[in-house]
C-alpha cells in the first residue's frame, strides 16, 4: 500500500489552526502525507514551518466565493463573535467553503479527511468522495462528555435561581455547575442550537474523533467517551510535543515581544518566583476589569508576565502601576511567546482563561494554574484542573462570559495567585503537575499511550484505504 495522505481542515480560529498544524507535523513525521487547508488570512504559520525546511506539510490555499461577501471570513475577538450574532455568520460563511474544498478533494484525493469540528457539512464531502472523515474538537475528553451529558440532561433545568448549583449526571465524577457558567445555546433554543445538533448529527456519521489529550490525565473520561457513550476516538496529545524547541518559540502569530529579551528577563529571576498571566487569542476585558487585574498583580507582590491584547484600551492599567512595578513585571501587549515563557523555571504559576490548548501547554511545562474561564468550554476544563487533577485553584468566575466583563475583583485576583505561588498546598499542586509533565512526555514516547493510540489510528486508516474506490460521484 501506497503512502497514506491525510487532509486536515482546520476552523479559521488560532486556537484551532495551531494544534492542527502540530498534528499535520505528527503525522508527518510518521511517513504520512498531509496536507493543510487554509484562507489566506491564517496561512503564515503553515508556510513559515514549510519554509524551515523541517518539516514537508503540504498546504492549499482558497478563498470564500464573492457571494459571502456580507459574512464574515474569520472572527477575530470574543466581543466579534458575540456581537450580532456574528458566530452563525460566521459558520455560515465557513459553509460556503465546501465548493472549493470538495473540488480540492477531488484534485488532491487524500486517504482521509481530518475535520474540524465546527465544519459539519465536510462529513458530505468526505463521503461524497468515499473517504473516511476524522473530527477533531481540539477540547479535552471531560468537555466531550459533560457537554453530551448537558445536552441530554439539561440538569439546569432543576434549579430554581441562577445561584444554585446543580450536578451533571452520570459522569465519573461530581461535577456542578451554576447556571451562568453554561453555554446560552445549551439553556435555550437558539440560532447555535440548531447549528450544534448538526455538528453532533455530523460527528455521529464520522469514522470517529481523533482527541488533543493523554489517556493517563483523562483515563476516567477517555473511558467515559468511549465505553458508556459509545464514540469511537483515538487519544493522540499533547499534540504541542511534537516540535522540537525551535517551533516553539512562535505559534500561531508573530511574537509582540522578541522571545530571546523575554527569557533573559525570566533568566534575571528566581525559580517559581514569576505569575504569567494571558487570556488566549480571542478575549477582550473592559477597562475596569483590566484595572483590578492590575491591582490583583500589584497586592500579590510576586513578579510576572502579563498578556494584554493590543486592542484593549490604552488606559489599561491604573495610574502609576508601572513605577509602583518596575522590575517586577512584564507586560506584553499583543501575542507572547507563551509556549517559550511557560517552559521556563522561573514561571511559578499560570493564570489562564482554560482554553484547551493552554492548558495542555501549562501541563507540559509543570506549571500549576489559577484558573479563570470565560467561555466555550472552558468551565468544564477549570473542574479538570481544580477537582479532577487538583493542579490549580479558581480565581472564582461564574459567569459564561459574551464580553470579558467585571466580576472578578482584585482581593479574588491576588488570593487565588497566592494560593499556587506559596505554601503547602502550592507545592502539592507543583508537585503533581509536574507528575503529569511526565506522564505527557512518555504518552508520546514509543510505547506511551498516544504513540500506540496513533499507530492504531494509521493501521485503521490504512485498512479502510480500499473502500475509497467506492466514490460516490455526483
Ligand atoms: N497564544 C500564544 N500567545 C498569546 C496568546 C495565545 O502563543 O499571546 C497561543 C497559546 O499558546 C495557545 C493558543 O494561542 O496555543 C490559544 O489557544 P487556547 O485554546 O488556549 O485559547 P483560545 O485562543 O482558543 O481561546
Amino acid at each position: 500500500m501506497g503512502q497514506l495522505h491525510i487532509l486536515f481542515l482546520p476552523m479559521m480560529a488560532h486556537g484551532h489552526m495551531i494544534p492542527t498544524l502540530d498534528m499535520a507535523k505528527l503525522f508527518t513525521s510518521k511517513g504520512l502525507k498531509t496536507t493543510i487547508i487554509s484562507t489566506p488570512a491564517f496561512a503564515d504559520p503553515i508556510e513559515k514551518a514549510q519554509n524551515s525546511g523541517f518539516i514537508n506539510i503540504g498546504l492549499k490555499i482558497i478563498k470564500f466565493p464573492p457571494k459571502q461577501s456580507d459574512l464574515p471570513d474569520h472572527i477575530m475577538s470574543l466581543d466579534q463573535a458575540t456581537s450580532n450574532d456574528l458566530l452563525p455568520k460566521f459558520f455560515k460563511a465557513l459553509s460556503l467553503l465546501q465548493e472549493p474544498v470538495d473540488k480540492l478533494i477531488q484534485e488532491i484525493y487524500p486517504n482521509c479527511l481530518i475535520s474540524d469540528m465546527f465544519l459539519p457539512w465536510t462529513v458530505n464531502s468526505a463521503a461524497k468522495f468515499g473517504i473516511p472523515r476524522l473530527v477533531f474538537h481540539g477540547i479535552s475528553y471531560l468537555s466531550l462528555c459533560s457537554i453530551e451529558q448537558m445536552r441530554r440532561f439539561k440538569p439546569f433545568n432543576n434549579v430554581s435561581s441562577d445561584s444554585e448549583q446543580f450536578v451533571l449526571p452520570d459522569l465519573p465524577h461530581e461535577l456542578k455547575f451554576v447556571r451562568t457558567q453554561v453555554a446560552k445555546y445549551l439553556l435555550e433554543e437558539n440560532k447555535m442550537t440548531d447549528f450544534m445538533e448538526r455538528v453532533r448529527d455530523a460527528d455521529l456519521r464520522s469514522y470517529g474523533v481523533v482527541v488533543n489529550s493523554f489517556y493517563e490525565m483523562e483515563h476516567d473520561y477517555a473511558d467515559y467517551y468511549k465505553n458508556v457513550l459509545g464514540r469511537k476516538a483515538w487519544n493522540i496529545g499533547p499534540l504541542l510535543l511534537c516540535n522540537n524547541r525551535g517551533d516553539k518559540v512562535e505559534r500561531g502569530k508573530k511574537s509582540s515581544i522578541d522571545a530571546h529579551e523575554c527569557l533573559t528577563w525570566l533568566d534575571s529571576k528566581k525559580p517559581n518566583s514569576v505569575v504569567y498571566m494571558c487570556f488566549g487569542s480571542m478575549v477582550n476585558f473592559t477597562q475596569s476589569q483590566l484595572h483590578e487585574i492590575a491591582n490583583g498583580l500589584e497586592i500579590s507582590s510576586h513578579d510576572f508576565i502579563w498578556v494584554v491584547r493590543k486592542s484593549e484600551n490604552e488606559e489599561f492599567l491604573p495610574k502609576g502601576f508601572l513605577e509602583r512595578t518596575k522590575g517586577r513585571g512584564l507586560i506584553i501587549r499583543g501575542w507572547a511567546p507563551q509556549v517559550s515563557i511557560l517552559d521556563h523555571a522561573a514561571i511559578g504559576a499560570f493564570v489562564t482563561h482554560c482554553g484547551w490548548n493552554s492548558i495542555l501547554e501549562g501541563v507540559c511545562a509543570g506549571v500549576p494554574m489559577v484558573t479563570w474561564p470565560l467561555f466555550a468550554e472552558q468551565f468544564f476544563n477549570e473542574k479538570l484542573v481544580t477537582e479532577v487533577l487538583r493542579i490549580g485553584v479558581s480565581v472564582g468566575n461564574k459567569m459564561w462570559q459574551r464580553v470579558a466583563n467585571e466580576g472578578v475583583d482584585r482581593e479574588a485576583v491576588a488570593k487565588a495567585v497566592e494560593i499556587v505561588m506559596v505554601g503547602e498546598l502550592a507545592s502539592e499542586m507543583r508537585n503533581r503537575v509536574k507528575c503529569y509533565k511526565e506522564m505527557a512526555r512518555k504518552a508520546v514516547e514509543e510505547g506511551g499511550s498516544s504513540y500506540n493510540d496513533l499507530s492504531a489510528l494509521i493501521e485503521d486508516l490504512s485498512a479502510y484505504s480500499p473502500s475509497r474506490n467506492n466514490v460516490v460521484q455526483d
